[in-house]
């Protein structure tokens, strides 16, 4: 299993081999989540700087962490060609399978379209 703050060393390298410029707000360190949630957690964000790398086109890629009281929200965005609507859960099995994952851990996944693309991945925090 891997922890959020060791899978971002591997984002930064992907995204810098990419020329993808990279930035990170908030501490990756975290304390309220279960050990399972954050492999889980590292597995989406994995899978959506991937996307970025191969599909977004992006400049930069802004990884976000903002914990809250209840929970954590983690925002992966970039600056790129956004998702095409119709290629969202039908071209490949990615975003399919971070959904599913985050389910079982009582999560969730939401696709903003803004400049680029940015998804909201939000996880319970366990009691303190
Ligand atoms: P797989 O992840 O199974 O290797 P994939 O990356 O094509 O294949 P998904 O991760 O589910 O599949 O993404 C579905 C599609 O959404 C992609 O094929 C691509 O067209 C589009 N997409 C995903 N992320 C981005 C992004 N950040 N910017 C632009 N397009 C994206
Ligand atoms: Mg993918």
């Amino acid at each position: 299993g891997i922890r959020v703050e060791d899978e971002l060393v591997r984002i930064r390298q992907l995204l810098q081999a990419a020329e993808i410029g990279y930035m990170l707000e908030g501490d990756p360190v975290l304390t309220n989540t279960s050990l399972i949630t954050e492999n889980v957690l590292s597995m989406c964000m994995k899978e959506a700087v991937n996307n970025v790398v191969k599909h977004s086109g992006a400049s930069l890629c802004l990884i976000q962490i903002e914990p809250s009281r209840t929970d954590l929200v983690i925002k992966v965005k970039d600056n790129g060609t956004g998702i095409e609507g119709s290629h969202l859960y039908t071209k490949g099995h990615g975003l399919q399978g971070m959904r599913e994952r985050l389910e079982f851990v009582n999560g969730s996944m939401e696709v903003v379209h803004d400049e680029g693309t940015t998804l909201v991945i939000k996880v319970p925090n366990v009691a303190p």
